[in-house]
């Protein structure tokens, strides 16, 4: 690793330190993540006065399409960072999934199209690069469920920057083709996500890399703020009532709410009370046992669920997650893998958007939430989904039915067409029984 001098292209930055969420303690703009004195994690904090003065509603529109036109409220000091026109993902007000639900003003924010390789995680990691480039790093690296791989080898491709991933063995082969096909070197551990953390650690430790959610993870995180900021711009500058959003460390859930309330505390938008409400799989639900056991700790659990994105058994913000859906009324919830399947289903049915298991489990507990009572019809709820369905086929094979094979001719066709009415007014019986 070689520790560069000052970028050329500096301007003025508006993030001033490190902090440790649990003691307060600052430290310089480094790549580092755990306080040394009480081992918190730290947060890049901002000069809010300055923000205050030179961002307005204004400013950002005329900035780029895509995350950077925030670039003020992100950990980075060039005017020049990495765009790959990630962010500015569609706003959709779902109106037949909002009345199949008996919901009044539903909307997904989706990410399944994010660029450029359609999860959230491109968010996170263009910021993580640009700093990562910024602090001098030739290599980048990460420990991922799938989707970060993806997206660190694509940009740091983009990037000239070198890479190496490491993912658990049992991935999805979309997840896995969508890493190998950006030439980065890619580490396959036998062990679960969990087991593949601890051994990035390590190696953060001994080569001197960047790894995006490891040493960078303070920079990397920020991005995620991004979700927050654009909601509130596409609903005209307001924030919504109530917002559901999948959880695997919990990161992003807290960094959208960072998000909204930088925007209230600078003047950009009205305050506005939003419940957080958080969605994990049954099969890795460490956040969602806790919070419903009232406990403020998380305990560690062996994931084995279809949602491997979202299979973390030891989530590093947990617990900021459950002090958020708790103080903002929310909730943590949970759903089987057959719900999962179930949600993407009716998401893709209701709304044309086909996403992975990860936005099958929001949709899965937004259902339920609904069906509970915890959202109200006539909040404004966003729903926000993270990832692609064609990335996780997998999941889907067996659940969706199969296309009619016919010959080249038209009676072939006709009574293709037949079979295909009779099996709908069975599907219909089954319905009304
Ligand atoms: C990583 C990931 C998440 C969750 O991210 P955290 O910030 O770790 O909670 C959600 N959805 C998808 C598709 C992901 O890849
Ligand atoms: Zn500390």
């Amino acid at each position: 690793m070689t520790q560069a001098t000052q970028p050329k292209t500096k301007s003025a930055a508006t993030f001033r330190a490190l902090k440790c969420k649990e003691c307060g303690e600052e430290y310089e703009l480094k790549a580092m993540h755990v306080c040394e004195y009480c081992f918190g994690p730290l947060e890049v904090v901002y000069d809010y006065d300055a923000l205050r003065q030179t961002v307005t509603r204004e400013t950002i529109q005329a900035g780029p399409n895509s995350i950077w036109r925030y670039r003020s409220f992100l950990p980075v000091e060039t005017n020049q960072p990495i765009d790959v026109g990630t962010g500015m993902t569609p706003l959709v007000q779902a109106k037949r999934l909002a009345r199949r639900l008996g919901l009044n003003k539903l909307y997904i924010k989706n990410d399944a199209v994010n660029m450029p390789t359609l999860s959230f995680k491109d968010r996170v990691v263009s910021v993580a690069l640009t700093r990562a480039k910024e602090l001098g790093f030739s290599t980048v690296s990460c420990a991922s469920t799938g989707n970060l791989a993806n997206s660190t080898a694509a940009i740091a491709a983009h990037a000239g920057l070198d890479c190496c991933v490491f993912i658990p063995a049992d991935l999805e082969a979309g997840k896995v083709m969508g890493t190998l096909i950006y030439g980065p070197t890619v580490m396959a551990v036998q062990g679960n996500y969990d087991q593949v953390n601890r051994l990035c650690s390590e190696v953060a430790n001994t080569h001197g890399w960047g790894f995006v959610n490891i040493n960078l993870r303070p920079y990397y995180s920020e991005g995620s703020k991004t979700l927050g900021y654009e909601v509130a711009e596409q609903l005209g500058w307001q924030l919504p009532d109530h917002v559901v959003a999948p959880l695997a460390s919990g990161s992003l859930f807290t960094k959208i709410y960072k998000g909204f309330r930088e925007f209230v505390d600078v003047g950009l938008v009205a305050d506005k009370h939003v419940r957080f409400s958080g969605a994990q799989a049954d099969g890795c639900s460490p956040i969602a046992q806790a919070y419903r056991e009232g406990r403020d700790f998380v305990t560690p659990v062996k994931p084995s669920t279809i949602a491997k994105s979202l299979a973390i058994g030891n989530p590093a913000d947990g617990v900021y997650a459950i002090d958020i859906a708790r103080k903002t009324n929310g909730n943590i919830e949970s759903v089987t893998d057959a719900e999962i399947i179930e949600g993407i289903k009716l998401l893709a049915e209701t709304e044309g958007i086909f996403t992975e298991t990860a936005g099958g489990t929001t949709v899965a507990v937004l259902q339920k939430l609904v069906e509970a009572g915890k959202i109200d019809p006539d909040e404004t709820t966003v729903v926000y989904i993270t990832g692609n369905g064609l990335k996780t086929q997998e999941a889907m094979q067996g659940y969706i039915g199969e296309p009619f094979t016919i010959e080249p001719k038209l009676d072939s066709f006709e009574r293709a067409l037949e079979r295909s009415h009779t099996l709908e007014r069975l599907e219909w019986q089954q319905v009304l029984v």
